[in-house]
């Protein structure tokens, strides 16, 4: 394969000050200058290689900025303290006063109510489409739009986008394509298929400990210097800037990324496959009932699989909490929000990470209240978890 994002950031190389196998963590809030010319310099973003001061970046954070960038082959990226925090200023910088957006309706429900709710009161309009239907897309295209926005593996309903085609649409219409690819590192490479930004909430797979929030935005060169700038960087002045204590440890942790992921595409595929046989209606983009797997098998760097993320209709809000309930009481995974952690995490996404999307737009977009979202964990041995997910099944009426 020509490109591997693991090969990428295990081919960077970086030494601490005195040198430690690791880098050394920068952990100052401000730096000195020799001259007072050189921090005018540093001010104008003309001094290579100077820091000023934290919020603007640190080294600690272009470190782990540089890996996330080689990861998605782009040139380069810039770190966040939350997930939210990258999407809302990369969003923000491109868009103004009578912009409008084209977005995937089925998103991160906090990123949905920031398009819905928050930005109509910067004067910026979005709407919202089946993001699998391009002709749909297009038609929403306005004359003021600027952004086309999607996440390459959909939360909560894992709809796939295809980001070849709409790389080609963003082109054709001088938009700018965004693409969360928070459900996907590793797995599916968006900018190598078409778009202009990629974004992480680093909280989930790529940190992996469940410890630990951040954010990055992956782009040009221009862009992020553009997010940066002190006088108008929505980044920079926003101030969602990531500590960089944090950044020296999601860069430790990410290089098991590649590890993690396999194993999280192995126990989750091996899970889809059984519920499906079981007669449960899973969503899997491994499973070749997935309306979207031929397009997830084109897009991806197959020896990642096809991530961690499945979902299951328990049929009912109440099944589906009696069940969650029982698989954490017989310590099978945990009741929680979030995702990319080693053991596994499930949670009713109607009534959680979805419940600011309003039910009737929920019922329309296929997010039933039975639905359960599970975050497959690291498990060694997934046949024995398998069965004792069965039993839970069996014992809550969802499996006879
Ligand atoms: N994007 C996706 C797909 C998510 O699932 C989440 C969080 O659940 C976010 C973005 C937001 O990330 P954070 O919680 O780190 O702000």
């Amino acid at each position: 394969m020509s490109f591997d994002p693991a090969n990428n950031i295990q081919d960077l190389q970086y030494f601490g000050e005195f040198g430690g196998v690791n880098p050394s963590i920068s952990d100052s809030s401000t730096y000195t200058f020799l001259s007072a010319k050189t921090m005018f310099d540093t001010f104008e973003g003309n001094a290579e290689g100077c820091y000023l001061y934290s919020r603007h970046s640190t080294p600690s954070n272009l470190y782990l900025g540089q890996a996330l960038a080689a990861m998605e082959g782009t040139e380069t990226a810039t770190v966040a303290a939350t997930g939210m925090g990258a999407i809302t200023p990369a969003l923000l910088q491109y868009c103004g006063q009578g912009d409008h957006i084209v977005s995937s309706r089925t998103i991160y429900g906090g990123t949905y109510a920031f398009l819905k709710n928050f930005t109509p009161r910067l004067g910026i309009e979005t709407s919202f489409v089946d993001i699998t239907n391009l002709e749909a897309v297009e038609q929403a295209i306005k004359p003021n739009t600027k952004v086309l926005y999607c996440e390459s593996v959909s939360n909560p309903l894992l709809e796939v986008a295809d980001i070849t085609a709409l790389s080609a649409l963003a082109k054709k219409h001088g938009l700018v394509l965004m693409v969360d690819n928070t459900f996907a590192p590793l797995s599916i490479a968006p900018y190598k298929l078409g778009a202009d930004i990629v974004m992480h909430s680093l909280t989930k797979f790529i940190n992996g400990s469940s410890d630990t929030m951040g954010g990055v935005i992956c782009g040009s060169q221009e862009f992020i210097d553009q997010l940066r700038n002190v006088n108008d960087g929505a980044c920079m002045l926003l101030g969602a800037s990531m500590d960089s204590l944090r950044a020296a440890s999601i860069l430790k942790n990410l290089r098991t990324l590649h590890i993690r992921i396999k194993q999280h595409s192995h126990n989750a595929m091996y899970l889809a496959q059984k519920f499906e046989a079981d007669g449960l209606k899973t969503v899997y983009p491994g499973l070749k009932s997935h309306p979207s797997h031929t397009l997830f098998s084109r897009m991806m760097n197959p020896e990642y699989g096809y991530g961690g993320m499945l979902t299951i209709d328990a049929g009912n809000l109440e099944t589906a909490n009696k069940l969650m309930e029982l698989m954490q009481e017989r310590n099978l995974g945990y009741l929680a929000v979030s995702l990319g952690f080693y053991k596994t995490l499930f949670s009713a996404p109607g009534s959680s990470t979805s419940s600011e999307i309003p039910l009737e737009e929920q019922a329309e977009m296929g997010l039933t209240d039975g639905l359960i979202r599970f975050s497959i964990g690291l498990d060694n041995d997934i046949e024995r978890t398998y069965q004792m997910m069965r039993q839970c099944m069996i014992e809550v009426g969802v499996l006879s």
